[in-house]
């Protein structure tokens, strides 16, 4: 069997396991591979503009990121199948989900929601996602305390990742409370983030920045 033949084989098994595993059983999913074989149902899903969140959400919601196509295609051999554009968007799109997923937000999100429906916790967190990608198009995937970039730092494997800290806290969110992601979200790095929360507060972004401002004076 040569090597494209394998990966349908594989594409076909994610499906499977997706439905088996975690009760996801994605039919539109399985209609394209079968339609247009795996490797080109992959290529267009791998297009930038291609709108396949919703997929990868569901597996991010179970921790099964692992069984996205994005993951697949990034494993050796079936990477060699892929041009270097396809890889990054394949990398970036995990990354941004996983940063999501990360980011603390999430479990106080949990928390706040807990008790409710599972619905309204899934509803809320679709918005988040969506959200999460409108304050990074809008602010952009730089710290806005210290600046750091995950990209430019760490190269590919992590272009894309950012924390997305939320000015409100989350006491003084309602359930019903749209999130507006260019006022009320802030792109920062895991480092920035976590003095942000340190023992238990929230400090504003200005806070900590004075707070590294006054650091880095001293060493002067
Ligand atoms: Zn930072
Ligand atoms: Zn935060």
């Amino acid at each position: 069997m040569d090597l494209e033949a394998q990966f349908n084989q594989e594409m076909l098994g994610i499906y499977h396991n997706a439905g088996r595993q975690i009760g996801y059983w994605a039919k539109r999913y399985l209609q394209k591979v079968r339609q247009s074989g795996g490797l080109q149902a992959a290529k267009d899903w791998l297009k930038p503009k291609s709108q396949s969140t919703s997929g990868l959400q569901r597996l991010a919601e179970n921790n099964r990121l692992d069984l996205s196509v994005e993951a697949l295609v990034l494993r050796e051999p079936w990477s060699t199948l892929f041009t270097r554009e396809e890889l990054q968007v394949a990398q970036q799109r995990i990354n941004l989900v996983s940063s999501y997923r990360l980011s603390e937000e999430v479990s106080g999100e949990t928390h706040l929601l807990e008790g409710a429906t599972c619905q309204v916790m899934i509803n809320s967190y679709e918005r988040n996602l969506e959200a999460r990608r409108r304050c990074v198009e809008h602010h952009g995937l730089s710290c806005c305390i210290c600046n750091f970039n995950f990209g430019e730092k760490y190269g590919a494997v992590a272009e894309g990742y950012i924390h997305v800290h939320h000015l409100k806290a989350l006491s003084e969110i309602r359930q019903e409370y749209e999130v507006d992601p260019i006022a009320d979200l802030r792109p920062v790095c895991a480092n920035c983030h976590a003095v942000i929360h340190l023992s238990g507060k929230t400090r504003t972004i200005e806070e900590v920045k004075s707070i590294l401002q006054n650091k880095l004076g001293n060493q002067n």
